[in-house]
């Protein structure tokens, strides 16, 4: 541990849309707030090739691309943006301790966690590489399913993101193939039934993925099999979609943050940002396991900035809310 404690008065772990988006609010704020970026600088959209649905892109725009000028706008109004990886953290008492690298010491007077959350994959290596070639793997209909209209796609999983994201492609799609590993669903029983009551929903159960097929470039069909009789046969389709579930990235804040059975963390007061520990605020996915988009976490970052400021303004006279932020 270091000798030297900085103080900041915002201190924002990640850097996804959610932490941008309050790091811009905070700044001009005059909050100085200062972001670790984490283990992958901007987060989860920087495995996302083109994004649609972030308004003010009438063309669309790379999620690197994206991540790059959202940092760029929130260093504009002075934000610190640090590479780092937060490994600790102690909210017990008035002023929020974290490390960073195990090493140095930070004292916060406001935590804005945007950690985020990671879509869970299969493992396969052919999943992996036309994941990172952008060629036909998803872990989000909503994101991507529009690249695949009218086109046959495949989805994994039984469980209510599965059932939910099968649904919404086979608005888009020609044909959804759904492989379910168990002979049940684990999903409720009305999202169930809607998927098997959607006529271009194909379930089949006992079916799990083998390989993901394609030229090298993009995915052209997926190999499964029937774990009962271990029968392999191969379904053509141009898109492969993940919903096997997320897991927030929430671990080092278990012991002091009130989480759900999953590891989501819990909004002390619904329709804020506020955690059960005052002063330390949530964006983004961290917390939020039903929209799980680049906009709501964006917005979720701007409402955390806005609480971390009144927060602020509310414990410090000295600290005056500035007018810039609702500009
Ligand atoms: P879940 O953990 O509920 O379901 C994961 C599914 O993926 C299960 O069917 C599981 O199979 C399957 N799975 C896991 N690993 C593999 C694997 N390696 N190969 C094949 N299949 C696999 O995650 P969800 O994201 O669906 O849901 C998370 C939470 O969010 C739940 O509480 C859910 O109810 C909620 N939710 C609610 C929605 C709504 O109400 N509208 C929408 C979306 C989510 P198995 O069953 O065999 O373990």
């Amino acid at each position: 541990m270091s000798d030297t404690i900085e103080s900041v008065k915002c201190l924002i772990i990640g850097s996804g849309p959610a932490g941008y988006t309050a790091a811009i609010y905070a700044a001009r704020a005059n909050m100085a707030p200062v972001l670790y970026q984490g283990e992958q600088p901007g987060g989860q959209l920087t495995t996302t090739n083109d994004v649609e649905n972030f308004p003010g892109y009438p063309d669309g725009i790379t999620g690197p691309e994206m991540m790059i000028q959202l940092q760029k706008q929130a260093e504009r109004f002075g934000t610190d943006v640090r590479h780092g990886w937060i490994t600790e953290v102690d909210f017990s008492g008035d002023v929020h301790k974290v490390w960073v690298n195990g090493e140095k010491e930070i004292h916060a007077a406001t935590v804005i966690i945007s950690t985020g959350a990671s879509a869970k994959y299969l493992g396969l290596p052919s999943e992996q590489k036309y994941l990172q070639l952008g060629g036909g793997v998803s872990a989000c209909a909503v994101c991507d399913g529009f690249f695949y209209r009218n086109q046959d796609v495949v989805i994994v999983g039984a469980g209510d993101s599965a059932c939910e994201e099968a649904h919404y492609l086979s608005k888009l799609c020609r044909k959804v193939t759904m492989l379910v590993r168990r002979d049940e669903f684990r999903a409720s029983k009305i999202m169930e039934a809607r998927v098997r009551n959607t006529e271009n929903i194909e379930i089949l159960m006992n079916t799990e993925t083998d390989e993901v097929l394609g030229d090298g470039q993009v995915v052209t069909g997926v190999r499964a099999f029937n774990n009962k009789t271990g029968e392999k046969f191969e379904i053509p389709a141009t898109g492969f979609f993940v919903a096997i579930g997320h897991k927030p990235n929430t671990d080092i804040f278990k012991d002091f943050l009130d989480l759900d059975e999953t590891g989501y963390i819990i909004n002390a007061e619904p329709g804020t940002s506020k955690t059960n520990v005052e002063g330390v605020f949530v964006s983004g996915d961290a917390a939020d396991h039903v929209y799980r988009q680049a906009i709501t976490a964006a917005g979720t970052g701007c409402m955390a900035a806005l609480d971390a400021e009144r927060y602020l303004a509310a414990k410090d006279a000295s600290f005056e809310v500035s007018t810039s932020t609702y500009n």
